[in-house]
């Protein structure tokens, strides 16, 4: 069948604005129509013609093991023959906080929210309600989901539009969102409730902390009394078994959780030490809810996700996305185009550029070289091949634990190609 992903947008586009339902799914910054998805399984998703593709998308994160995992596929069938909501407490949520605080040396407690967005924006209300301050601080670059307060500056889809932010927020609104170079420590003063941080930069494609930079923003939030929040919505889970502050040796006050923790379904988590959680409703006077928080089917597949990984398959996934990172660097160089493709634990990153450049620290760096062009016929040449890269060059790679070697070593071939096609392009 042809045509089906062009007839599925169309239809799509009248009764969605843009056709999707969030913009970094849109094929707007580089061309062309968006396959229409009709299945996944592991590595691969399957679009609405029957064509395959290798897929480093894994919905931007939230799938660790790869689509529909047979495990996670049948406590979800067990999960919903029980019912799938009821506003009052389950035994699942307690199983996936329990299992969240055992693994992250700190965090004592955590409240389920059903989005990353939601954990951030409640994260910082209650940041703001357990220091009585207004300011928070956030890096230029990093997105940390749309609530308005932190629309400014954001990586993802708002760097890929091109956009200082949104309209439709006001002045007031992000009026006490202080915007800083990310791996440059600001200095701080008693007017700030938080420092928000994504311990490994991934939404403006992939820049890591420098070894001094986490430690740095430790030290003056300490210094001034400052809570420091990990958002660790794409890190938590997947950095590392204990998340980011295992791996940078570096302890948050607060943490963010999303994506990897509902185990491909909609799930965020925000916590932290007992002694702060106890600030919100009912135990305190800030207050935070959600009808659909903690929901019985996301808390079943998102706990299965973490019991079924465990803390030795990090470091391996670790080290096959470092030879792949290699192997990918190789190839494109020897295609004629300079290449970085920085790592971080599982996550990678890929830079193109027919200019020699330093790897990005920061968000000016960073969007020199997202916006010189050559992803555009790389994401296609790549697609063309039957590769699913994301529709925008300040993502990052996810490479999940179904990617197999043969997966990444044909992946580290067709990138050598399409990199020839972009370097003519
Ligand atoms: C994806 C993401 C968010 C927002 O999560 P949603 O579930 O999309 O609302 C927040 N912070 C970071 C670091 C993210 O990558």
């Amino acid at each position: 069948m042809t045509n089906l992903n062009q007839a599925w947008f169309d239809r799509a586009q009248v009764v969605i604005p843009g056709g999707v339902d969030s913009p970094v799914r849109s094929f707007g910054s580089v061309g062309g129509t968006p396959y229409t998805v009709a299945r996944g399984a592991g590595a691969y998703v399957w679009d609405v013609e029957g064509t395959r593709y290798l897929d480093y998308v894994q919905s931007y994160g939230a799938s660790l093991l790869g689509h529909a995992h047979p495990a996670v596929v049948e406590v979800l069938r067990d999960a919903a023959a029980l019912g799938t909501t009821f506003g009052a407490p389950t035994p699942g949520e307690v199983v996936l906080a329990e299992l969240m605080t055992e693994r992250v040396a700190g965090l004592e407690q955590v409240r389920l929210v059903s989005s990353g967005t939601e954990a951030v924006m409640s994260a910082v209300r209650l940041a703001r309600g357990a220091t009585g301050r207004d300011k928070i601080v956030k890096f230029d670059g990093c997105y940390h989901g749309h609530s308005d307060a932190l629309l400014v500056a954001g990586g993802s889809g708002v760097a890929q539009m091109g956009l200082p932010g949104s309209a439709g927020v006001t002045a007031g609104a992000v009026g006490d969102t202080i915007v800083a170079p990310y791996n440059t420590v600001p200095r701080l003063d008693d007017a700030v409730a938080a420092v928000l941080v994504e311990p490994v930069a991934a939404n403006m494609n992939l820049v890591a902390p420098s070894s001094e930079f986490l430690q740095g923003l430790r030290a003056e939030c300490d210094r001034v009394g400052a809570l420091l929040i990990f958002d660790e919505v794409i890190t938590g889970f997947r950095l590392d078994f204990a998340g980011a502050e295992h791996y940078f040796n570096v302890t948050p006050d607060l943490w963010c959780f999303g994506k990897v923790i509902g185990g491909g379904l909609p799930v965020g988590a925000f916590g932290g030490r007992s002694a702060v959680l106890s600030s919100l409703a009912p135990l305190g006077p800030v207050y935070q809810a959600g009808t659909l928080s903690g929901n019985p089917l996301a808390t079943a597949a998102g706990a299965k996700v973490l019991r079924l990984v465990a803390r030795s398959d990090y470091a391996a996934l670790s080290a096959r996305v470092a030879a792949f990172a290699s192997g990918l660097a190789e190839a494109i160089g020897a295609a004629g185009l300079y290449v970085a493709a920085p790592v971080a634990g599982p996550l990678l990153g890929l830079f193109l550029s027919r200019e020699p450049f330093d790897v990005p620290r920061d968000f000016s760096g960073v969007k020199a070289l997202c916006e010189n062009g050559l992803y555009r016929s790389f994401f296609h040449a790549m697609l063309e091949r039957g590769v699913a890269l994301a529709p925008g060059a300040y993502e990052i790679l996810f490479v999940s634990m179904a990617h197999s070697d043969e997966d990444l070593a044909r992946t580290v071939a067709l990138a050598g190609q399409a990199a020839e096609v972009a370097a003519r392009s």
